[in-house]
């Protein structure tokens, strides 16, 4: 089965073609605009789409090395994410689909980074059910009990910004640019995690929150900066990894909580702070501290790709799950 997906929910075009849960290519264009604005701007990201998607699309059915007519469906992602954006690829899907005469098939975006996890790679094993996933990115910081591929139930989500939001207001903050999370990533690797205390939030039960800590740091590094103006290039190093040493303590608290709660030992990261070196050694020591069996997915299938909108697509294939022409792009989609 042939499968070809097309991700437009922010600022990143992306296509991909699977056979079956194989990846033949996956092509991600990413927007470069935005930078000079330190955050996505949803009109230029939905023009960028526009005229992003063609080559894109083009591209990743040549690097499969297939023809459009091979093509058993197409998948697209129908929300959450930028109206804007979710309608360029929404279009393009319907109108590719209807062309092509096959099935259309609508993704859920954070579903794709929750079943990323079933893309057949080599050297990566896929989880077994049930397991817990925790989608760490740009709009989303959830814990959601996958009881089967569509059977998802969130049990704890940010009352605030989202984890990968911290990373890159943080960044903003100490004058990073967009997006931050990498950057304080790789700087956070040369300095020392408990060279600066920011306090942790006090949410109960499996709810994040993550804005008390922007501002935490915010008012933090005003009143260094009053004392010595060069505070943060000279400490940068060390304010980035007690940044990145605080919120990934945020993270392992709540996903051993959820553990407690739910007797689910089987723990799986998506989403673009799955990237970050820290929560992936942090989840490997689980395995041992904790007897967690973890899946950490390759780099990749992070941050947004078409790839895991593939593997959706493909899992709903298999169900005949498929979509009428009338779908609409749905900005704020629940699991
Ligand atoms: P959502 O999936 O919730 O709709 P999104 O699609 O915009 O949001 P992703 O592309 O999944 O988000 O992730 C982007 C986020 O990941 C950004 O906030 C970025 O800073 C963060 N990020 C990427 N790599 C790292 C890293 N190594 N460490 C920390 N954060 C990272
Ligand atoms: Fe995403």
């Amino acid at each position: 089965i042939y499968i070809l997906a097309i991700e437009s929910s922010c600022d990143d075009t992306s296509a991909a073609v699977l056979c079956n849960d194989r990846i033949l290519s996956n092509v991600v264009a990413s927007q470069k605009i935005h930078k000079e604005y330190g955050g996505v701007v949803p009109e230029l990201a939905s023009r960028a789409h526009q005229s992003n998607i063609v080559p894109v699309v083009d591209q990743a059915i040549k690097q499969a090395k297939i023809n459009k007519e091979q093509l058993h469906a197409i998948a697209f992602t129908r929300g959450p994410g930028l109206m804007g954006s979710l309608l360029v690829g929404t279009s393009f899907a319907k109108s590719l689909a209807f062309g092509l005469d096959i099935p259309l098939i609508d993704v859920n975006h954070m579903q794709g980074h929750i079943l990323a996890h079933f893309i057949d790679e080599d050297g990566y094993k896929k989880p077994k059910f049930p397991f817990l996933a925790m989608t760490i990115s740009g709009g989303h910081t959830q814990i959601v009990k996958v009881t089967n591929y569509f059977e998802m139930k969130v049990i704890g989500e940010t009352i605030d910004d989202a984890v990968g939001e911290a990373y890159d207001k943080s960044g903003k903050i100490l004058g990073l640019g967009y997006p931050a999370g990498p950057q304080i990533d790789k700087l956070a690797q040369t300095g020392n995690p408990k060279a600066f205390k920011f306090t942790k939030p006090k949410v109960v039960g499996l709810n994040f929150s993550f804005s008390g800590l922007k501002t935490g740091i915010l008012y933090f590094v005003q009143r260094e900066v009053k004392k010595n103006p060069n505070f943060v290039e000279e400490n940068l190093a060390d304010i980035c990894a007690s940044i990145q040493y605080t919120i990934i303590g945020i993270l392992m608290d709540k996903l051993k909580l959820a553990v407690k709660q739910t007797g689910i030992k089987q723990i799986a990261i998506g989403g673009g702070v799955s990237a970050n070196s820290g929560i992936r050694a942090a989840l490997k020591n689980g395995e041992q501290k904790f007897g967690w069996t973890t899946y950490i997915p390759k780099f990749e299938y992070t941050t947004d790709n078409a790839a895991m909108i593939a593997i959706v697509g493909y899992l709903k294939y298999l169900e005949n799950d498929f979509s009428g022409f009338d779908v609409m792009a749905t900005a704020r989609l629940k699991i």
